[in-house]
């Protein structure tokens, strides 16, 4: 099904290559990527959701990547490096390059994995790949039990919004004009941009009171 993307390429991942249409950086992606979208179903609620499983999904990937490092490579957990957020400080020249530190700091970091980098990724992702459903919410403790319980609710409000009795319109939200001209909206004007201010689609009630009315 034709998207947005199709006719706007410059909203594209730059990492996206358009060819065999797949990323160039991820085989799986990861937490943010998986959880992306230019328009939510369930509009706001969905938006949380899927906010929610991100925050989910972050904290599997970080906790299952400490686990597997301090099994292999403890040294880089006891020196704290796998804590680089809280490290201050300016960024450094091969930082911003992305590229790698000088010898000395590479080796001191890597040590026995020195040469041998992509073993102890593969090393790292057949440890993760034996553990259980059970053996990873251990690792997720009380911040993965909370989290699930966050889920769970924003899920049931995505999936069964509650209506407020009185409801307001908002003058910021907009609707798409369809392709297919026979589902187009009449009064619609033409318009170059895909997206109308549902404001600017005439009459309208800017309040619906759902409460009954009072005797
Ligand atoms: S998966 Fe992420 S990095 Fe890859 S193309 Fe999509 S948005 Fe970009």
């Amino acid at each position: 099904m034709p998207s947005i993307l199709d006719s706007l390429p410059a909203l594209r991942c730059p990492y996206y290559d358009v060819g065999p249409g797949s990323c160039t950086l991820w085989a799986y992606r990861e937490a943010v990527c998986s959880t992306f979208f230019c328009k939510y179903v369930a509009g706001a609620d969905g938006r949380k959701l899927w906010m929610s499983i991100k925050t989910l999904l972050s904290l599997v990937e970080i906790q299952l990547s400490r686990y597997a490092l301090f099994k292999l490579h403890p040294e880089y957990i006891h020196h704290h490096r796998s804590r680089g957020e809280t490290e201050s400080g300016p960024l450094t020249a091969d930082q911003l390059d992305e590229e790698a530190p000088p010898e000395a700091e590479y080796r001191a970091m890597w040590r026995g994995w020195t040469g041998r980098e992509a073993e102890l990724y593969r090393a790292c992702f057949a440890d993760v790949r034996g553990l259980s459903a059970a053996d990873v919410e251990r690792l997720l403790g009380l911040d993965g039990t909370l989290e699930q319980v966050i889920l769970d609710r924003l899920y049931a409000a995505a999936v069964s919004p509650e209506l407020p009795e009185v409801l307001r319109f908002n003058p910021d939200a907009t609707v798409q004009r369809s392709r297919e001209p026979q589902h187009d909206l009449a009064h619609v004007p033409p318009r170059a941009h895909p997206f109308h201010r549902l404001a600017d689609l005439g009459p309208r009630h800017d309040e619906i009171d759902r409460r009954p009315p009072v005797p």
